[in-house]
């Protein structure tokens, strides 16, 4: 039997779902069996298999146009895409930028900040320009299922990945439902 294809990533988040993930220990070796891991952090490669995966897990909210572009190639190629974690739910502690204009980000960051020298905004063009506001996954992609909590427990993981292996409906009982 071919087995289910993952893939992950981290936008604008902090690689702690990802630990999270990880929590879940030796079922790894369980997961194994069953799953093959398409583009993650975890694997070597760069984009997700053109031909369609089955599940994308998100980590991270959307802060800049390279977020943007893997968002979107994720939504094309993954089956169902899942929202993991506060960020990708909410745009999570670094939506509180929000509340700052950009301009006044920059400043801080890189010309009037404790210890700069030669202040200068980056600019080359390799670099992402960054988005107005940080975005919730919602607001740019459908998506098909939510992990909440920063992070998520790892037994929220591994509900939600046996469920989908096996067909039916995540059921997070409330222990597994947290929001921080
Ligand atoms: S939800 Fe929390 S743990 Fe996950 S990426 Fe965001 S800050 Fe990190």
């Amino acid at each position: 039997m071919a087995k289910i294809r993952i893939a992950t990533c981290s936008l604008a988040g902090c690689f702690g779902c990802h630990m999270s993930f990880l929590d879940i220990d030796e079922r790894i070796a369980e997961l194994a069996e069953l799953v093959d891991f398409d583009r993650s952090p975890l694997t070597d490669i760069k984009e997700v298999d053109a031909a369609g995966i089955d599940i994308g897990l998100v980590e991270g909210g959307v802060c800049n146009a390279e977020n943007v572009h893997t968002l979107r190639e994720f939504r094309s190629r993954c089956r169902i895409l899942v929202a993991v974690g506060a960020c990708a739910l909410s745009g999570g502690v670094p939506a509180l930028r929000n509340r700052i204009p950009l301009e006044e980000c920059f400043a801080e960051a890189y010309l009037q900040g404790p210890g700069i020298e030669a202040p200068q905004v980056p600019d080359d063009p390799e670099l992402p320009l960054l988005l107005d506001r940080v975005y919730p996954l919602h607001e740019v992609v459908r998506i098909d299922h939510v992990l909440p909590g920063c992070p998520p427990p790892a037994d929220a993981f591994w509900e939600l990945l046996t469920a989908l292996l096996a067909g039916r409906e995540p059921e997070l009982a409330y222990p597994l439902r947290r929001f921080d």
